[in-house]
């Protein structure tokens, strides 16, 4: 199964091979979606990790035992229909596959089951039709 989930490094934990880490010892593949680290300061990773159910449990408690904080999704990518021009070019950038452009009549689709709630679409969408809808917490 698939989780995406932000990673937040404190200062100490950014020089962690944390990808290569959890590759050897829990058999995930993590997928990083968008990484603002800059080197002896904290940061903050969004990553799509791959592995079995098992797996991913056991390598999120490890992260966590690094001192790293981690967050699930925390709403769902909306869009809306009435600003939408079907231009495309949020299908570009989006790395599920959860945006496509289908033909003949190239009118967006979106798999919400798919969709990693990255947030890469929002900003790419010149019409600003995309928005992430917050849970309720
Ligand atoms: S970028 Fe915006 S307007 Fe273009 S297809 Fe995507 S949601 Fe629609
Ligand atoms: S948030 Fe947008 S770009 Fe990211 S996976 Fe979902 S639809 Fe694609």
């Amino acid at each position: 199964m698939k989780r995406r989930i932000t990673l937040h490094f404190p200062r100490e934990a950014v020089h962690q091979p944390i990808a290569y880490r959890l590759a050897v010892e829990f058999d995930i593949a993590a997928k990083i979606l968008r990484a603002q680290i800059a080197p002896n300061q904290s940061g903050t990773m969004v990553v799509e990790l791959s592995g079995d159910i098992d797996d991913l449990a056991a390598a999120e408690q490890w992260l966590e035992r690094q001192g790293l904080g981690l967050n699930r999704a925390s709403g769902q990518i909306s869009i809306d229909p009435e600003r939408c021009v079907d231009c495309g070019i949020c299908s570009s950038v989006c790395p599920s596959g959860a945006l496509q452009s289908v033909a003949p009549t190239w009118q967006l689709q979106f798999d919400a089951q798919r969709c990693l709630v990255c947030e890469q679409c929002i900003p790419a969408c010149p019409f600003e039709a995309i928005a992430l809808v917050l849970n309720p917490s």
